[in-house]
């Protein structure tokens, strides 16, 4: 699979670090811990057309939003993920050692 980065081009998905689904992006403010809980880890696993988030670790270290067909494995769409330097996403970094 092949993940065009708005900022480096077409790249391999081993590039890119899989983070999860885009919810994270939409925390919920003023819920009790079982309510963001369930926001966070309690989600449905639909065949289709989904939203997720990927990090472009081995690249320009941005947080990318991609739409992709789960069935045909086909991007539809990569976008980079506004004022991802702070808030959550800053703090969901992956960690360890970049190239
Ligand atoms: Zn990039």
């Amino acid at each position: 699979m092949r993940i065009t980065c708005p900022l480096c081009g077409p790249r391999d998905r081993r590039e890119v670090y899989y983070y999860g689904s885009d919810d994270y992006l939409t925390l919920p403010e003023g819920q009790d811990f079982d309510a963001i809980d369930a926001h966070l880890h309690l989600r449905d696993n639909p065949a289709g057309v989904l939203r997720d988030l990927w990090y472009h670790e081995a690249g320009c270290t941005s947080w990318l939003a991609v739409t992709r067909n789960t069935v045909t494995h086909e991007v539809l769409d990569v976008a980079l993920v506004e004022g991802a330097g702070s808030g959550i996403l800053a703090k969901m970094k992956p960690q360890g050692d970049a190239l």
